[in-house]
């Protein structure tokens, strides 16, 4: 009989925290654990991707259990769907009353852009508002007078435009329930650490729940997550030579 501990030596999961919930071995575990939506479950389906990935069985009971996340797993795991299913699972619904309500940062336009696009597929149907802050087209929207600026349900950005906006009032993070921070090593590797603290003043929500995703965890990213993260999970897939 498969014990936790086989499970997560076989799937090179270590977990470390409190009270971390288990990880999932299959896709049916969304609904019957967590309740997720049919209709998130369909769009899932439309990939065929048959078993979810290591990372995505360790992180996502995490996130659908609403605890702060440090992740690490290599490049090409399937991070981004770790991440964006259980945002969609809490958001549930397009909100015409707030803006804001999750955040995604990341490090370059083209990452920015590639999470968009499985966002849209992740979420067809369902008419969530998505913000990606480099295209011209959605800022333009933001550098009008509040009252005339579009509503977002979902912002995704690099942290520098991120924190531009944020100085110019263009954007306002007071709504925010769910910030993730994407590829935290290479953000790092542009001066990152003071820019994740404007981003992290601007959100004041009390419920705000934070995921931080990575390949590696240099002594910069672990700093960054102390400063900020609260009774993390630390989910940490290894590669096979470690
Ligand atoms: P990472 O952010 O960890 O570098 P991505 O989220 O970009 O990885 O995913 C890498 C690739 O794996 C993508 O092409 C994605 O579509 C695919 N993928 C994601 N989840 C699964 C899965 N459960 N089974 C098979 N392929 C998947
Ligand atoms: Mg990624």
């Amino acid at each position: 009989k498969a014990t936790l501990s086989t499970f997560l030596k076989a799937n090179k999961i270590k977990l470390k925290g409190t009270d971390v919930p288990l990880p999932m071995a299959s896709w049916s575990e969304l609904e019957t654990r967590f309740n997720v939506q049919p209709w998130l479950r369909t769009n899932l389906d439309k990939w065929g991707w048959s078993v979810p990935t290591a990372i995505q069985r360790g992180a996502m009971p995490v996130l659908l259990a609403n605890r702060d996340l440090l992740a690490g797993a290599p490049t090409g795991s399937g991070k981004t769907l770790a991440f964006l299913l259980p945002l969609l699972h809490h958001l549930r619904a397009p909100s015409k009353k707030e803006t804001f309500r999750a955040v995604i940062v990341s490090p370059t336009r083209e990452l920015a852009q590639q999470i968009h696009d499985q966002l849209r597929r992740l979420s067809d149907g369902r008419n969530f508002r998505i913000c990606v802050l480099t295209n011209t087209a959605d800022f333009s929207s933001l550098s009008q007078e509040p009252s005339k600026r579009k509503k977002f349900d979902i912002l995704i950005s690099t942290p520098l435009r991120l924190v531009h906006a944020v100085e110019k009032e263009e954007v306002e993070l007071g709504n925010v329930r769910h910030l993730v921070l994407d590829e935290a090593d290479r953000l790092l590797e542009e001066g990152f650490l003071e820019q994740t603290d404007s981003i992290l003043a601007a959100c004041t929500h009390p419920d705000l729940r934070k995921a931080l995703f990575s390949a590696t965890l240099p002594a910069g990213v672990e700093e960054m997550a102390r400063t900020f993260m609260v009774d993390e999970c630390r989910v940490i897939v290894g590669t096979k030579d470690s």
